[in-house]
């Protein structure tokens, strides 16, 4: 039963048990409805009812100020490493052909000619690589606009002998420098606020809004909250576009979730068409409609066919956070998640002939424990999953690339749960 097993999976990630018995009951006939809710339109009152909840109790979770939109979407944390280059790329371009516009009036060859040089010269986006996700996401960026474009501001394994686990000071990182600096500032400056075992333990202090005149010399600074979305507070101000997979913390597979600066959608900025684009041969933009935040954000997310049973489910998690922590919000589950993983590394730490944390003290993520058993011993680990499995606490074994241990401590995994894994490695470290 599901009270036998402590699940520790990377993602997709437990749930809520009273909101997965009510998905079953859900799925089968929504409300005595006769219908279940992935059987359902998702142009229905019903589904446009979901939908409200749930951006509702994420407003509510996050306080999310007023100039911020919600959308939910498809594809995944991946599908957002393409969907941000493409918008915000989109976005620099349209911004600055309006102020070539204002200087040179509607002569096209003149415009196009400004651009083209401008786009050579000055477009950047800037990437924070801590970890194999903003890797890959800065991969992206280079596959569809050409590495010339792509300034990784930091690669965190030079510093760290090749290996991810640290984060080096802001005073090491090559950000493309703002107006105010003197420069002319990027597209956009991307980071992932939890990769695998290493997490951002603030927000970096040289991204902070600098009182710009006009806001589009701010830096526009995205982040990937896959892995840590819901775990704690968040100044949602600082950011331009926070997105995030709902399989860890928030629901099931199928829904991506984007708070996004509505200062970044139309009218303010229209995507450019297809056609200048290619003109300006920036690599392969323009990207897929259904990546596009301003058709999102114009269809109220209803675009095309959102899954809104998987919807459901998401609201359901953030609407029993809501209820749970009451005026604490998203701080009550920071508690918590603190609480739990502090008791995992306060345990790893005291047996350290036995358990090294991998990643540094300093940025260590309170959502993924990964530690090696007697200094990455390739048959004591395997003998030590296989321990833990015999007493089902399941889902430990690190990314197939990385080996070694990793314990998952997302949302819904409960308090027993990580209990009892505390307790196992008390017995396999004092055996
Ligand atoms: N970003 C982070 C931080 C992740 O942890 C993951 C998935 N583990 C992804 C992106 C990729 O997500 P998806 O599989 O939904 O594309």
């Amino acid at each position: 039963s599901r009270e036998e097993v402590a699940y520790f999976g990377a993602g997709p990630a437990p749930l809520p048990t009273p909101v997965i018995e009510a998905g079953g009951k859900a799925f089968v006939n929504y409300n005595n409805t006769g219908l279940g809710l992935a059987e359902i339109s998702h142009r229905s009152p019903t589904a446009n009812a979901v939908l409200a909840e749930a951006k509702s109790a994420l407003t509510t979770l996050y306080d999310i100020p007023e100039g911020y939109e919600i959308l939910f979407m498809q594809a995944g944390g991946s599908g957002e490493f393409s969907a941000v280059v493409h918008n915000l790329v989109s976005v620099w371009v349209e911004r600055r052909r309006r102020k070539a516009e204002k200087a040179l009036g509607n002569d096209e060859d003149k415009l196009l000619e400004r651009l083209r040089k401008e786009v050579t010269e000055e477009l950047k986006v800037d990437y924070l690589v801590t970890g194999s996700w903003s890797l890959k996401a800065s991969q992206e960026a280079a596959r569809l606009i050409g590495t010339k474009y792509v300034n990784v501001a930091l690669d965190a394994r030079k510093a760290n002998n090749g290996k991810f686990g640290r984060i080096p000071e802001e005073a090491t990182w090559s950000l493309t420098p703002t107006k105010r600096e003197g420069g002319t500032g990027s597209a956009f400056v991307y980071l992932c606020d939890n990769e695998t075992g290493v997490e951002f333990p603030a927000f970096p202090k040289c991204l902070e809004p600098q009182g710009a005149d006009n806001e589009e010399d701010e830096r526009i600074v995205v982040a990937d909250m896959s892995s840590n979305f819901l775990s704690r507070k968040v100044d949602v101000s600082k950011y331009s576009v926070i997105f995030g997979g709902a399989q860890k913390n928030v629901g099931v597979t199928g829904i991506t979730i984007v708070i996004i600066k509505k200062s970044l959608l139309p009218p303010q900025t229209a995507t450019p068409p297809p056609a200048l684009l290619h003109k300006l041969e920036i690599g392969g933009l323009p990207g897929t409609i259904v990546l596009d935040y301003a058709t999102i954000a114009k269809n109220n997310s209803l675009y095309n066919t959102l899954p809104i049973f998987n919807l459901w489910i998401a609201s359901q998690v953030m609407v029993n956070l809501v209820n749970t922590f009451g005026e604490r919000k998203v701080s009550g589950q920071e508690e918590i998640a603190n609480k739990k993983a502090e008791l995992l590394y306060t345990t790893l730490e005291s047996h350290p002939q036995v358990y090294q944390v991998v990643p540094d003290k300093s940025v260590r993520s309170r959502m993924n424990i990964c530690f090696r058993v007697l200094g990455g011993d390739a048959e004591k680990e395997k003998e030590f999953l296989a321990g833990a499995e015999t007493l089902n606490l399941t889902g430990l074994k690190g990314h197939r690339s990385v080996g070694g241990i990793r314990a998952s401590n997302y949302n819904a995994v409960p308090l027993d749960n990580v209990e009892k894994l505390v307790r196992y490695l008390e017995d396999y470290a004092t055996k």
